[in-house]
């Protein structure tokens, strides 16, 4: 089994690259930013929380999310691997994700990052606004914030995977299919 982390700021395209893995390995796509507007839909508590936190562009509590990731991998039944998008995105969770892997007696393969720098990606989520059915992508301050996030708190991930010698990257500029062909090659060399 092979659990692979995509890495990579908002827009970077970690959602459409899940799905394309998703499609071709059979792992099983596992998004918290998903996860967490779904609550929001069936508006639960940690929904109602979470919504006024998703709009301003800043993180949802550690503990939140890593307890809802906790809970979906203990009730998965055997799985060819999972693709975890957009968790970790702090040290904090990813050592509860190290935690929450050594309980299950399983490990993290290596993390993907898809390298987008920042014009681009502000271009990509403004594009995505217009059709998709999320607030935090159609306004420009709560892009803004959310980049800053990134920046702030989750870029310095890479250090950590690095240390453990699993970090990889591919350049996120060019075609869908261009990035996934990079992204199918690391995840077979593993
Ligand atoms: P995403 O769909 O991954 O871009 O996530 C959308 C928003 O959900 C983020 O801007 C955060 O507010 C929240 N979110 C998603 N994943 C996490 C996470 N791992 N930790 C904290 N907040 C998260």
């Amino acid at each position: 089994m092979k659990h692979i982390l995509l890495f990579g700021p908002p827009g970077a395209g970690k959602g459409t690259q899940a799905q394309l893995l998703v499609d071709k390995y059979k792992f099983i796509h596992l998004s918290t930013g998903d996860m967490l507007r779904d609550e929001i839909k069936r508006s639960t508590e940690i929904g109602l929380k979470a919504k006024k936190i998703i709009d301003s562009g800043q993180l949802v509590p550690d503990e939140v999310v890593a307890e809802m990731v906790r809970l979906r991998i203990k009730n998965m039944k055997d799985n060819t691997g999972i693709i975890f998008d957009g968790f970790p995105r702090t040290v904090a969770q990813a050592c509860k994700l190290d935690e929450i892997m050594n309980d299950e007696k399983q490990e993290i393969a290596m993390m993907i990052a898809i390298d987008v720098h920042d014009e681009e990606i502000i271009k990509r989520i403004l594009e995505r606004g217009k059709i998709s059915q999320r607030s935090d992508d159609r306004d420009i301050n709560t892009i803004k914030n959310r980049i800053d996030t990134y920046n702030q708190q989750t870029a310095i991930l890479a250090d950590y995977y690095k240390q453990q010698k699993k970090f990889k990257s591919v350049d996120g500029i060019g075609s869908i299919e261009d990035i996934f062909q990079k992204i199918c090659k690391l995840i077979e060399e593993a």
